[in-house]
C-alpha cells in the first residue's frame, strides 16, 4: 500500500508527545489520533501542569479528535499511545467507539488493556476495540523508565539536603 504510514511512523509521533511530556516533568506518555491515515489529534500527559487526575495524554487527543472531526465519536479511528491505557482511558475510549489502540509497553500496575483488567474489549460493554502492543515498545518503555529513575534521585538528593540543614540547625542551637 504504497503512501500509507506504518504503526511505527505513528508510534513515532506518540513518542515524540511522550518526550515533550517529559522534559516538563509530567510522567512521559504521549497518544496520536490517526484518521484515515492522517494524525489528526496530539497530546501528552498534563496531569502535573492541570493538576488534574484526569488530564491523561488519552483523554486529551481524545477530545481535540472529537473536535475535529466533530463529532462524538471516534468510528475510523486508530490511538497509537506509548503505554497501555488505564481504566480510565479506555472507558472513556470504548464510549468514543474507536475502532483501534496501538501501544507500546504494557502497564503492569495499571494496564486495563488486558494487564490487570481489560476494559477495550469487555464483551459486557456496548462496544470493543481491536488491540495491538508492543509498538515500538522499548523506546516507550525506557522513557518511563528514565522519568522515575530521575525522580526517585531527586527524592534522593532531596531528603538528603533536608537532614544536612537539620544537622546544621542543631549544630547552630547548641550552645558553645
Ligand atoms: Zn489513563
Amino acid at each position: 500500500m504504497i503512501g500509507l504510514k506504518n504503526d511505527s511512523f505513528f508510534m513515532k509521533e506518540a513518542i515524540r508527545q511522550a518526550e515533550k511530556a517529559f522534559s516538563l516533568n509530567e510522567v512521559p506518555v504521549g497518544a496520536v489520533v490517526v484518521h484515515r491515515n492522517k494524525i489528526i489529534a496530539r497530546a501528552h500527559n498534563q496531569v502535573e501542569l492541570l493538576r488534574d487526575p484526569t488530564a491523561h495524554a488519552e483523554m486529551l487527543v481524545l477530545t481535540q479528535a472529537c473536535n475535529f472531526l466533530n463529532s462524538k465519536w471516534l468510528l475510523d479511528c486508530v490511538i497509537y499511545v506509548t503505554i497501555e491505557c488505564c481504566s480510565m482511558c479506555a472507558g472513556a475510549l470504548v464510549l468514543s467507539r474507536l475502532k483501534k489502540i496501538i501501544y507500546g509497553a504494557d502497564d503492569p500496575k495499571a494496564g486495563a488493556c488486558g494487564s490487570i483488567i481489560n476494559i477495550a474489549k469487555n464483551k459486557k460493554l456496548n462496544h470493543r476495540i481491536e488491540i495491538k502492543k508492543g509498538v515500538l515498545e522499548q523506546e516507550c518503555s525506557l522513557l518511563m523508565e528514565e522519568f522515575f529513575l530521575k525522580k526517585r534521585k531527586e527524592v534522593k538528593k532531596f531528603s538528603r539536603k533536608k537532614k544536612r540543614m537539620l544537622i546544621d540547625k542543631t549544630k547552630i542551637s547548641r550552645p558553645s
